[in-house]
This record gives structure tokens, sequence and C-alpha cells, in this order.
């Protein structure tokens, strides 16, 4: 089927065609593509056409598409009951395998979406401090929340009236409770707060940031921003729900020497499912009915079919790590298009961190939101549908993270810096 006709049914009933805006290909122009079934690093797309995919679902694939092995363990949970609305021992395994893998965090809550995940992470901490207040950063993401939708990179940026809110829709009295701050400036967080001093609940931040493409932390400002947290009293909550278990098993904070107060995950974790969750220590966590006075709950929160993909891509990860692969692999696609993109004297450089890239539309890698807004946004969507035309699928806007799975091999980076060198020469 082809994919103008299936985007003009899909907008007749669909608000823009798309259930999440940046399926749209608003920022990179032209009609979205449809995926009919995916294997390993491939897509199938609806008319047919096979792609090499660096979007992997955001990150949330991991293992790759329709692995045998979460396939196996979805359909055995299906067979038995797709959800009860009460507890499961699925859970009960989850929660423990994925404790053991935070050092000083006691408890986790599993919900649906890292929106979820981080709202109830921010309702923890006004409950725990007493205080209203929350500081963010500018260009990155924490869901779709209301007083988290404020210069909030990723599709929100994209959709909105550029990143300054995500637009319509949000109370002012909300948004009076959201202070926000460049992102690698700690000298910016301790400013805000001083002067808001004993009123701020919590510091939310991405340690990697990744909703405003690839943006890792400048040496010693996680260090320094969760020092200034600390002292001023409010929590530090890590918004890890691409983070966790994309770099290394369990949190990046803790391999970069940070103890936040609470973590969200979500993404790797869910294992391909609508799954994500919120974990911190025990005098936090026990705040949360039906222990304590805030409230959190989901119909289908920690479903067990979801649950078994979890547990069986958490039991991989552990069983065989792939980071050095997924680093290695990601290092010869990075340095292949970048090296590409200097022979074809394009203005375009990779960023790269670890298992993670962003092609920035530049010839500055950025450090924060307003370097990454000077990218030219036009040449990125020549480089996009360019790679898409030659059977490469890269994520559908400049201000996103690219990921491979473990099934990428080194041929199929091979092919993707091939497509890179055609486009790069020709389109760009
Ligand atoms: C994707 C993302 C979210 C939101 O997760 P959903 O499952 O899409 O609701 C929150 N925080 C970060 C850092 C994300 O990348």
């Amino acid at each position: 089927m082809d994919h103008e006709t299936l985007f003009t049914r899909a907008c007749r009933v669909i608000p823009g065609g798309v259930n999440s805006p940046v399926r749209a290909f608003n920022a990179v122009g032209g009609t979205p593509v449809f995926v009919s079934s995916g294997k390993g690093s491939r897509l199938t797309l609806a008319d047919g056409r096979e792609v090499i995919d660096c979007c992997c679902s955001w990150g949330a694939v991991i293992l790759g598409h329709a692995d045998p092995g979460v396939t196996e363990a979805v359909a055995r949970a299906a067979a038995a009951g797709t959800t009860f609305g009460i507890a499961t021992p699925g859970e009960v395994e989850f929660a423990e395998r994925l404790i053991a893998r935070l050092p000083g965090m006691d408890r986790v809550r599993v919900v649906c979406s890292g929106t979820e995940a981080v709202m109830t992470a921010v309702r923890l901490a006004r409950g725990a401090t007493g205080r209203d207040l929350i500081v963010k950063c500018e260009g990155c993401y924490h869901g779709h929340s209301d007083g988290l939708l404020t210069k909030a990179g990723s599709g929100a940026m994209t959709a909105g009236d550029g990143a300054e809110t995500a637009g319509d829709g949000l109370p002012a009295g909300i948004l009076r409770h959201t202070l926000t701050i460049p992102y690698n400036d700690a000298d910016a967080l301790a400013r805000v707060l001083d002067a808001h001093r004993g009123r701020v609940a919590a510091f939310v931040v991405e340690p990697v940031a990744g909703n405003m493409g690839c943006v890792p932390p400048l040496p010693g400002y996680l260090e320094r921003a969760a020092a200034l947290t600390r002292a001023a009293g409010a929590l530090l909550i890590c918004d890890e729900v691409i983070n966790a278990y994309r770099f290394r098993l369990g949190l990046y904070s803790h391999g970069a020497g940070i103890e936040p107060d609470l973590v969200t995950m979500g993404k790797v974790i869910g294992g391909g499912f609508p799954l994500a969750a919120v974990a911190g220590r025990a005098d936090i966590m026990d705040r949360l009915a039906p222990v304590g006075r805030v409230y959190q709950a989901g119909t289908l929160s920690g479903n067990p079919v979801a649950v078994a993909a979890a547990l069986e891509v958490l039991k991989r990860l552990e069983s065989d790590p792939p980071y050095k692969r997924l680093a290695a692999r990601a290092k010869r696609v990075a340095d292949g298009i970048d090296a590409a993109a200097v022979k074809a004297g394009v203005p375009l450089r990779v960023r790269r961190h670890a298992t993670v890239f962003t092609p920035f539309a530049s010839d500055r890698l950025p450090t924060d939101l307003a370097g990454a807004r000077a990218c030219d946004t036009a040449l990125y969507a020549r480089f996009f549908h360019g790679m898409l035309r030659r059977g490469v699928y890269l994520e559908p806007s400049q201000f996103e993270l690219c990921f491979l799975s473990d099934a990428h091999t080194d041929a199929d980076a091979d092919a993707i810096i091939a497509a890179a060198e055609a486009t790069l020469q020709e389109d760009c």
C-alpha cells in the first residue's frame, strides 16, 4: 500500500494522521512512512520497501525487532491472560531484578509510559519536600504532562512555537511552578535555587540530554548539579527514560558517580511495550499510595504481557551485556557519516555519546538548546530524505537521538555509511 493513500485515510480519522506528533514528518517535510513489520535491524514499509532502522522505536527496541526470545515470552504471557487488574508474580520478579541493579534505591513502581513515570516522580518530590517549584532544563523532554511541557525540546519543540512552550492548553498557574534554565549550566542552577530558596522541590534533568539531539553532560556538570540540588534541600530527579539500560546495566547516573533521589526509566526497560518505572529510596517511595498520601494508579500498570517482554529483555541484557558492541557499531556509523560530510564539504557533524548519536546540521557541536537550535534544519531535512530514499530510516527531526540495536551488524553500519556518502555528495 502506498504511503500517500494511507496518510490521506489516516488524516481523515486521526489528528494529523498520527498518534504521536513527531511521526508526522512536520520537521522534515513530505509524507510520513508507515511500517508493516520489522525484523532485526530492518523495517518493511507499507509500500514493500525495506530500510535499515536507526530509530528503533525511539530507543525502546534494543535487541532488534521481533526478537525470537521476546516474541515467545510475549506469546506465552498473552496465552495466559493479558490483564487482570490484580498483582502477578512477574511484577515482583521484574521489580526485584531492576532494584538489584539500582544501588541505593529500594523501591520501584511500574507505570505505562515515561510521561507517567516523571509525573509521579515530580508529585513524589512535592509530597516529600512540601514544596511546589520544579527546575528543569531547556531542551530536555520529560513527557507531555502540563508542568513539564515548557521549553521541552523534541517533538514539542518541532510542534510548538520554537521551544518556548508546547503550545496551547497549558494553564499559566501550572507553568508558574516550573522554572527553566540552560542545560550544562550549573551556575544557572545555583542562581535559580538561590532566588527561590526553600521553595524548590526538585531539579529534574536528563543526565545525557537526548531530546535536543545528542548533548552529553560537560565534565563536572552533573556532580555539581547534584551537590547544589542537595544543598538546597531539593530532590534530584534523573530522567533516565532514554538513558537507563541504554549505556550500561542500570543507570547512567550511577556510572557517572551521581546518586539521584528519584529516577525514571522507560524505553529500553519496557521491552518494546508500554511500560516505564519510577524508583527511589524507601523513605520517598513509600509516600506513594497505598502506603502514603501521594496518589498514583493505573488499570494496566504492570501489565503481564508487558512485564514478560520487559523481563526477557532484562535477562538477555544481563546475561550478555551488548553495550561494548553497541558503542563500537555506533562509533563506526558516526565516524563514517562524519568523514563523509567532511569529504563532501557539507557542514554536518555527528555527535556520538557511547551507544547513541545525532548528525547535527552544523559545523559546531551544541552543548545546550541554543546551540542545537542554531542547526540548519533544512539541511537536516535533505539529509534525512536522501538517506530514506537510499534505504536508511533516521529520526525525522534534528532534535533527536539515533539508536542502533544489538541486531544491527557491521554490514548494516557500512550500508548506512554508503548511503550517507551518496546523500551528502548528491543531495546536500
Ligand atoms: C520519551 C521520554 C519521555 C516520555 O516517555 P513516553 O513513554 O513517551 O511517555 C520522558 N522523558 C524522556 C527523557 C524521554 O526521552
